[in-house]
C-alpha cells in the first residue's frame, strides 16, 4: 500500500511488516527438529497452520485482543449475580482458530488415551508457532488438552467429557458444558496462603450424594470462563481433585464467585480470576487425598507447554530481529551485515536452535513414554530441567531480541513488548524456577536407576562434544552431595544443558559442537554475542534462522 507523503520528509530505512510468511516454512531449525523427532510426515500440515498464523490477519487478532482486556460482569443491571467474563471478539476468534488445529486435544484419541506415533511433536510445533503470535488464548488451550490425563483418574467422567473435549468447535456461549459443540477446562490450585504448599489448601470439600459442595477460595485461577475447573480441595481424606463445571446438573449456575480479574505485567488477553465457592457443585476426580496425585498429571503436560511457548516467544523474538536488522542500515551498511550485530544475532539464533531441538525431544519422549519406560524416566526426569532452563531464558533473550530493533522494539505497537512482558510468566507458574529444581532432585531420588539410566544415555549421545565428559561428571557429583538442594539449580542448568546438546546432536551435529564450545566447555557470557564464533557458522547459522 502507498501511503500519501509527509510534507517535511519521506520515510525510508524502515523495515517492512513480518507478516505474512509462513512460520513454519522459513523455520528451518523448526522443521528439522520436526523431522529428527518423529514428525516428518506432518510437513504439509505444518505449513498451512504457519501460513495461517503468520498472515497479518492473526498478528491483527493478537494485537487487538491484547490491547481490549477482557472485562468481569459481576452483576447485572438490577443487581444480580453474573460473574461472566467477557472478552473481545479477537480473542475467541484466536480460540476457534487454535481449537479447529486440535492444538487444545490432537494428543488424545477419541477415548482420552494418548493419540500416539508424532502427536505430540506435531502438535508441539503448532503451540511453538501459535505461541509466535499470541500466547494469553494458550493457557485455557493447554488446560484443556492437559485435563484430560487428570480425568483419566476417573473414567467415567472421562467417557462422558471426552466427545465434547474431542470436537474441533470452539463454542463460547456460557451454556452447560453436556450442550456445547466443544468444551474448555481451566485449573484451581493456588490459594492466598500458598500456591507451591498446595498442602496448605483450605477449601472444604463436603460429600452430597454422589457429589460434593466445595466452599472456599482461589488466588489465581485463570481462564474463568471455561466450562469447568480442576479444582483442589480438602475433603475427608485428605487433599483431593474435583471436577467443577459452571453450571449445576440441574442446569442453574455453579456457586463460582469471581471478586476480581488480577491486573497482570502481560498475558493479558487471558483473564486471571479471584474466585470463591460457596457450596458449589463438584464431583470427584480419583480417589479422596490423592488430589496432587491426580493433578499433577495435568500439570505434567501444562509444564511442557509452558516449556515450548517459552521457545516460540524466543523464535518470534529472534525472527523480527533477523527481519529488521537485514532492512535497516546504520553508517551505509545493514545492521544484519554489520560484525557486531552478527556476533549477537548468530549467538541467539543458536540458544534458539538447541531450544527447539530440546523442546522437540521432550515432546518425542512423551509420544514414546506410554510404552517405552526409557522415554517415560526421560519425560520424568527432564520435563522439570527443561521447563526451568527454556522458561527462565526467554526475558533476558526478549530483551535482546527488542534492543535489536532499537527504540521501535520498545513501542507497543510491535509484538516484541508484548512478548517481552509475557515471557517470565511461563518460568513462574506451574512450578516456579526453585520448584522446578525440586522437582529433579525428587526424581533422582525417587528412581535412581532410571534417573542414573538417562544421564548415561544423555553422557553416550554427548559423547565427544566439547566440555560434555566433564559437564556429566559435575551433575553426577552435584547430584550426590548432601547438600544437593543449595547447588541444584548449579546442577539442574548443567543437567539441561547436556540435553540440549544432546537433542541438537541428533538434528545438526555442527551445531551441537558450536553449542556445547561456547556453553559447556566454557560458561555462556552474561551476554549474547559475547562469544568467539567463525564467520562460517555465523552466516550458517543466520541462513537457517530466517532465509
Ligand atoms: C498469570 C498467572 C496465572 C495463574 N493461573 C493459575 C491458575 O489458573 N490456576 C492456579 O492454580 N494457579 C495459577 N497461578 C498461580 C501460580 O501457579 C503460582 O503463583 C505459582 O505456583 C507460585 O505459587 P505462589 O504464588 O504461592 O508462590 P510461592 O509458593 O510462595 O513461591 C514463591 C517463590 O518461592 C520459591 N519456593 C517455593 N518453595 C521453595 C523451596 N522449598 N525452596 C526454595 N524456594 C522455594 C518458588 O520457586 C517461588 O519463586 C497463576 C499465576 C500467574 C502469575
Amino acid at each position: 500500500m502507498t501511503q500519501a507523503p509527509f510534507a517535511t520528509h519521506e520515510v525510508f530505512n524502515q523495515s517492512p511488516p513480518f507478516e505474512d510468511v509462513d512460520l513454519f516454512t522459513v523455520d528451518t531449525p523448526l522443521a528439522e527438529a520436526v523431522a529428527a523427532n518423529g514428525g516428518a510426515a506432518a510437513e504439509k500440515e505444518l505449513s498451512e497452520f504457519g501460513q495461517h498464523w503468520g498472515s497479518a490477519a492473526m498478528a491483527a487478532r493478537g494485537r487487538v485482543a491484547n490491547e481490549n482486556t477482557p472485562k468481569l460482569r459481576t452483576f447485572d443491571s438490577r443487581g444480580n449475580r453474573r460473574d461472566e467474563v467477557e472478552f473481545h471478539p479477537a480473542y475467541h476468534e484466536l480460540m476457534a482458530h487454535s481449537a479447529y488445529a486440535g492444538v487444545h486435544n490432537s494428543t488424545w484419541n477419541a477415548h482420552g488415551e494418548p493419540a500416539g506415533g508424532a502427536a505430540e511433536v506435531v502438535r508441539a510445533a503448532k503451540f511453538y508457532i501459535a505461541a509466535q503470535v499470541e500466547t494469553g488464548h494458550l493457557c485455557p488451550i493447554t488446560m484443556t488438552r492437559a485435563s484430560v490425563a487428570a480425568l483419566a483418574a476417573q473414567p467415567d467422567l472421562l467417557a462422558k467429557t471426552m466427545p465434547v473435549i474431542g470436537t474441533r468447535a470452539y463454542d463460547p456461549s456460557f451454556a452447560p458444558w453436556p450442550a456445547k459443540r466443544g468444551m474448555t477446562l481451566g485449573m484451581g490450585m493456588t490459594e492466598k496462603q500458598g500456591g507451591t504448599d498446595v498442602r496448605s489448601n483450605m477449601t472444604r470439600a463436603t460429600r452430597d450424594g454422589d457429589a460434593y459442595r466445595i466452599t472456599g477460595h482461589k488466588w489465581f485461577m485463570s481462564a474463568p470462563m471455561c466450562d469447568a475447573f480442576l479444582v483442589l480441595a480438602q475433603a475427608d481424606q485428605g487433599l483431593s481433585c474435583f471436577f467443577m463445571p459452571r453450571f449445576k446438573p440441574d442446569g442453574t449456575v455453579n456457586a463460582i464467585q469471581f471478586q476480581r480479574l488480577k491486573d497482570k505485567l502481560g498475558n493479558r488477553s487471558n483473564a486471571s480470576s479471584e474466585v470463591e465457592f460457596v457450596d458449589a457443585y463438584a464431583t470427584r476426580v480419583g480417589d479422596e487425598g490423592k488430589g496432587i496425585r491426580t493433578i499433577i498429571q495435568m500439570v505434567q503436560l501444562t509444564r511442557q507447554d509452558c516449556a515450548i511457548a517459552s521457545a516460540g516467544l524466543m523464535r518470534s523474538g529472534l525472527a523480527h530481529a533477523l527481519h529488521h536488522t537485514r532492512y535497516r542500515s546504520v553508517f551505509q551498511k545493514h545492521l544484519a551485515d554489520q560484525p557486531l550485530m552478527q556476533a549477537v544475532l548468530s549467538d541467539m539464533a543458536l540458544h534458539i536452535e538447541t531450544s527447539i531441538a530440546l523442546v522437540m525431544r521432550l515432546c518425542r519422549s512423551f509420544d514414546r513414554a506410554p510404552h517405552d519406560p526409557s522415554a517415560a524416566a526421560y519425560m520424568r526426569l527432564l520435563t522439570p530441567a527443561i521447563k526451568y532452563w527454556v522458561c527462565k531464558s526467554a526475558p533476558g533473550f526478549l530483551y535482546e531480541a527488542m534492543e535489536c530493533l532499537g527504540g521501535n522494539g520498545y513501542v507497543e505497537e510491535g509484538i516484541l513488548a508484548r512478548h517481552y512482558r509475557e515471557s517470565p510468566v511461563n518460568a513462574i507458574w506451574e512450578g516456579s524456577g526453585n520448584v522446578m529444581c525440586l522437582d529433579v532432585l525428587r526424581a533422582l531420588s525417587r528412581e535412581v536407576e532410571a534417573a542414573a539410566a538417562v544421564l548415561q544415555h544423555l553422557a553416550d549421545e554427548t559423547k565427544g562434544l566439547p566440555g560434555a565428559t566433564e559437564a556429566v561428571a559435575f551433575t553426577a557429583r552435584a547430584f550426590r552431595r548432601p547438600d544437593s538442594e543449595r547447588v541444584a539449580r548449579l546442577a539442574v542448568e548443567k543437567l539441561a544443558l547436556l540435553a540440549a546438546a544432546a537433542a541438537l546432536n541428533e538434528v545438526s551435529p555442527h551445531h551441537a559442537e558450536l553449542f556445547a564450545r561456547t556453553r559447556l566447555a566454557q560458561t555462556h557470557a552474561g551476554m549474547y554475542g559475547a562469544v568467539d564464533l567463525a564467520d562460517g557458522d555465523i552466516r550458517g547459522l543466520l541462513a537457517r534462522a530466517l532465509p
